[in-house]
């Protein structure tokens, strides 16, 4: 993920790498040339520069104005105008830096064999980062001015007024900064704080082996991360128990020194809290978004008052697999069969148009006009760059790849991306540039109410029962990935850094228990714990950034209430939706976004809904699945 001041890539959702493997075999064909593919299908990065020279003019430009950085520095508090000027330029060198590190990355990303990109996306990072090293310093003075002067400064000068969010979440920090010498100290222990996700990363990439299996075919398959995933879904029970079995024991000859690394990782966490006078890891942590302990806390616990969905959804599992025994690697073959969804990309514009009519003509009509601008680049080709994101800067239009290869997944990626660029279209037309942006707590509402409209809409028009029923299952699935799981790991994340600042020790064995107990309550007395169902806790690369995943289920909660408004034909909850939070960008915090769109998320409320959602959709699936 890249990350220039205001500009944010948004990739895919979460749950997509994290627990949806890729369905079917891949199948060999043929990857076309660029070249071969139609114009409308490619997005027209000549709106951002018509030319690379002209890209190089503007380089020089925003290399000649750098150093004007310098002569501010020091000196912010002089005067209002002083402060004024030194932040009116830091925006003035990122609006005219941000669409040359988007054009550069872009360009690379159509065809990343191409020498000359590869070269203008480095020089573009190279200056990205000396752009906030010029402008390091703002921060951090605003920080020492006196409480006092600053406000003096903003009376004497109005032009702060724009500036006054801004200000006020830096101020936020000043019970958590140090002095000079200690924040210096900190500074230098920072590569140090890097080591256990390093550790995790070489065991994950390079040590770790995986032994093969025999395939359903009776081949013996060499195992791979995508295969294990994969196989996971295989109807032969063999093949997904002995999937299951060689993936486990790979990892279990790392598990102490994983353990140990873990517990290294919540140390630093705590030290760091610490030292920046936090009362706990968790407030640390979220004190980022500034987002109240109690919605984290109050995400959990709705949830652990409302397990029975899951628990009615894995005995429906057990049953209609027939099984005495529901085990770990029983849990992702799909209960029914995949219905023959081939959805070319056009027919994908029309579903998610159409999808999309509960927000608005204003919006629908933006929105094919997007298809139709130049927004999209549609198609994989050789060397182009993987996955799907939505990207854009804020004098451009909004940008979104894709690698469309006619499945259903796919058509709900085009929904996702979409909403973040409609999301990034409204903010930028809407905010000054310093507000332009989008925390990922927000953002990924855009993106998935966007989705459940589209998944409204499916389940409408759903032609047969094998249809309905498969995108039953799917939309259960999604939640589970997106929400359940989630939550499940941000609860072992909470407990596991409790126990530690409670001072207790933690090893493989604590962590693996802890783990294990939080899994069997969220899967209900049905699941079949194996003994080592467990590792997930040991093999989960979100550990080491701690505190993050939650914001996929407290987004998807928001979204679910949202789209329910939305889809009950509530124009004031749409126009709230739309000017409270699509047009908001990130001129407020968080929290007030959402509850200027009309979620409060620190009530269960948002929770509920998502819970009831599920709840519905188990069943309506159980009714139709036994009809
Ligand atoms: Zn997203």
């Amino acid at each position: 993920m890249f990350k220039s001041l205001r500009v944010v890539m948004l990739a895919g959702v979460l749950v997509m790498f994290a627990f949806s493997p890729i369905f079917g075999q891949s199948q060999v064909k043929k990857i076309p040339q660029r070249s071969e593919i139609a114009e409308k299908y490619k997005w027209r990065l000549q709106d951002i520069y018509p030319s690379d020279e002209k890209w190089e003019q503007d380089f020089s430009k925003v290399k000649a104005l750098l150093p004007q950085a310098e002569k501010f520095k020091g000196h912010l508090a002089e005067s209002g105008k002083m402060l004024l000027d030194c932040l009116a330029l830091q925006d003035s060198i990122w609006i005219m830096f941000d669409p040359m590190y988007v054009y550069a990355y872009m360009k690379l990303d159509e065809d990343t064999r191409v020498s000359k990109y590869q070269e203008m996306s480095d020089r573009a990072g190279g200056m990205n980062s000396k752009i906030r090293e010029a402008f390091s310093f703002v921060d951090p003075e605003i920080l020492s001015i006196p409480q006092e002067r600053l406000k003096q400064l903003m009376g004497e000068e109005k032009g702060l007024a724009l500036y006054a969010h801004y200000i006020d979440n830096i101020q936020r920090n000043r019970e958590h900064t140090l002095s000079t010498q200690e924040e210096e100290l900190l500074a230098q222990a920072g590569p140090l704080a890097q080591v256990p996700r390093n550790v995790f990363t070489m065991i994950e990439d390079a040590d770790l082996k995986f032994g093969s299996i025999i395939d359903e075919e009776g081949n013996e398959v060499q195992l791979t991360r995508q295969r294990y995933a994969d196989f996971l879904r295989s109807t032969d029970r063999r093949v997904r128990k002995d999937a299951s079995d060689t993936y486990s024991e790979a990892w279990v000859e790392y598990i102490n020194g994983l353990g140990a690394n873990l517990a290294g990782s919540i140390k630093k966490d705590i030290f760091f809290a610490h030292a920046r006078n936090y009362s706990s890891t968790l407030e640390a942590s979220l004190h980022a978004d500034n987002i109240p302990v109690e919605v984290f806390d109050n995400l959990i616990e709705t949830v652990n008052g409302n397990l029975k969905p899951i628990h009615q959804y894995v005995s429906l599992r057990k049953k209609y697999l027939g099984l005495d025994e529901l085990h770990k690697y029983d849990m992702w073959v799909p209960l029914v069969p995949k219905a023959k969804m081939e959805i070319p990309y056009d027919s994908a514009v029309t579903l998610v148009l159409n999808a999309l009519k509960p927000m608005g003509k204003k919006y629908v009509d933006e929105l094919r006009d997007g298809f139709n601008s130049g927004w999209v680049d549609v198609y994989e080709t050789k060397g182009k760059g993987s996955g799907a994101y939505s990207w854009g800067a804020y004098t451009t239009h909004p940008y979104m790849l894709l690698n469309y290869s006619n499945s259903l997944d796919n058509v709900f990626t085009v929904a996702h991306e979409m909403g973040h660029n409609m999301h990034r279209l409204y903010s930028s037309r809407s905010q000054p540039y310093i507000y332009s942006g989008h925390s990922l707590f927000v953002a990924e509402v855009a993106s998935t109410t966007n989705e459940m409209l589209l998944m409204d809409y499916l389940l409408k028009h759903a032609k047969t029962k094998e249809e309905k029923l498969y995108l039953l299952n799917y939309y259960i699935e999604m939640i589970e990935g997106t929400f359940y799981t989630q939550v499940m790991f941000a609860e072992f994340e909470r407990d596991a850094h409790a126990k530690a600042e409670a001072g207790e020790a933690l090893s493989a064995k604590s962590l693996r228990k802890l783990y294990r107990d939080i899994y069997q309550k969220y899967e209900g007395p049905d699941l079949v714990l194996d003994s080592l169902d467990d590792l997930g806790c040991l093999r989960i690369s979100h550990f080491y950034r701690n505190f993050y995943v939650y914001k996929y289920a407290t987004s998807l909660s928001a979204a679910s209430v949202i789209s329910k408004k939305i889809l009950a034909g509530d124009k004031n909850a749409l126009k709230m939706y739309i000017e409270g939070l699509l047009e908001a960008g990130d001129s407020e915090y968080p929290i007030d976004i959402l509850k200027d769109a009309g979620v409060d998320m620190t009530q269960p409320e948002p929770v509920n809904a998502m819970v009831d959602l599920y709840a519905n959709l188990v069943n309506e699936f159980e009714q139709l699945l036994v009809q």
